[in-house]
């Protein structure tokens, strides 16, 4: 949408601070079944299964960690097999040596600085290897401390059509969310954004005239 048109929809809704309310009640409402897809019976397993999504489907991610959780159940079995067998164990979910080399350097550093636990804390968690700002967000938001709010591509591309941010970059766009959401929210809004953008909000083909939030959204095609 050309920026011009954008500015002036974004003058036919309210401000921002008024919608974000009835935008989350909304969404909540209309994907109550928004939640991670991602299964994962432990916060290690967790840990794992978001390092290993990167660059594919979570559908392909509990494939492969069906079987592989059942090898692999404290961080030291990571490191009691060679670096070969375990990106043989992971393989389909691509990139698998810089994965397999991440979860050995992860495991390493839980087993000699968190005591084999998987923190709770962002800092603590981005000190792990491989581990970035939105897996150690998705890991703290799951563990129920949310500390900032996930942004992927979902995220990134509703939070822009509905005018919450002007920002591209994921880290600035979470900055305008984190003074937008309320606190407690932090945790389910990306969840509600993620669903929304893959049920109605699609990339190419946005259904605006089946969208929930169509009045409050200044992209809105209806
Ligand atoms: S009105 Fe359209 S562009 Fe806006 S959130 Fe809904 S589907 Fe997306």
């Amino acid at each position: 949408m050309p920026r011009s048109y954008l500015n002036e929809a974004r003058r036919r809704v309210a401000p921002k601070r008024e919608r974000i309310g009835p935008i989350i009640d909304r969404l909540a409402a209309a994907h109550a079944d928004a939640a991670i897809a991602l299964r994962f019976g432990s916060p290690l397993e967790l840990l794992v299964s978001v390092m290993l999504s990167a660059q594919t489907t979570d559908v392909n991610v509990n494939r492969v960690t069906q079987t592989l959780f059942e090898k692999y159940r404290r961080p030291e079995d990571y490191l009691s097999v060679p670096q070969e067998e375990l990106e043989r164990d992971i393989f389909p979910t691509g990139f698998y040596r810089q994965k397999a080399k991440a979860l050995r350097g992860t495991m390493r550093t839980l087993i000699e600085e968190f005591d084999g636990e998987v923190p709770h804390r962002i800092d603590e968690l981005t000190r792990l290897p491989g581990v970035g700002r939105k897996t150690a967000n998705v890991v703290a938001a799951e563990l129920g401390e949310p500390q900032g709010i996930v942004v992927d591509t979902h995220v990134r591309r509703l939070s822009q059509r509905l005018g919450l941010t002007r920002q591209e970059d994921p880290e600035k766009i979470e900055r305008d969310l984190v003074r937008l959401v309320p606190r407690a929210d932090w945790g389910r809004f990306p969840h509600l954004l993620i669903w929304h953008g893959r049920r109605v909000c699609d990339a190419r083909w946005p259904r605006c005239e089946d969208c929930v939030v169509s009045d409050l959204c200044p992209s809105s095609r209806v």
